[in-house]
């Protein structure tokens, strides 16, 4: 049975390539984008601990803004390659794999395309993206390899 709604989860980092190119296997399916963007506060642990002068909101405010704007002209570069309508490339804000489990419900999303870097050791014990997604997701997920950390 072939699948009806692929989500591909991108990190938008360099190595994108192996998973769009995994990913665009399936043209012709129903397909959507997701990147999920980490809220700023948690990145940066808070502006106090570094001292920012100033309108702490307000900075927060156009930082976030920033974030999500750039990650939204990203996304939206990727997705068109796939031929993903704009209404289907989904910028979130919190965990990623929460995130991806979340959508991949809302939206009755059947195969996730994510990447996996094979990690080792305290990599390995840490846990990864691919890990959390597929602790829990009710759909299939293909992890595509992109690259051993340690080789
Ligand atoms: P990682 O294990 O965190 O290096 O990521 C492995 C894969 O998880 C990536 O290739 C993406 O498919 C997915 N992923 C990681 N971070 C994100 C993110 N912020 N938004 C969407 N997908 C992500």
């Amino acid at each position: 049975m072939a699948y009806e709604h692929v989500l591909v989860a991108l990190d938008l980092a360099e190595d994108i390539e192996k998973v769009l190119d995994r990913a665009s296997t399936y043209k012709g399916t129903k397909m959507s984008v997701i990147h999920v963007v980490r809220p700023v506060e948690q990145v940066y642990g808070g502006f106090g601990a570094i001292g920012v002068a100033g309108d702490y909101s307000a900075v927060m405010a156009t930082l976030e803004r920033k974030v999500q704007e750039q990650a939204k002209r990203k996304l939206a570069d990727a997705g068109a390659g796939l031929g993903v309508p704009a209404e289907r490339q989904h910028v979130c804000v919190g965990n990623p794999a929460s995130e991806i489990h979340r959508l991949s419900e809302a939206e009755g999303v059947d195969l996730v395309v994510m990447g996996t870097h094979g990690r080792h050791g305290l990599g390995l014990l840490l846990g990864s993206t691919a890990n959390a997604v597929l602790h829990g997701v009710k759909c299939d997920v293909l992890a595509v390899r992109i690259g051993d950390m340690e080789e």
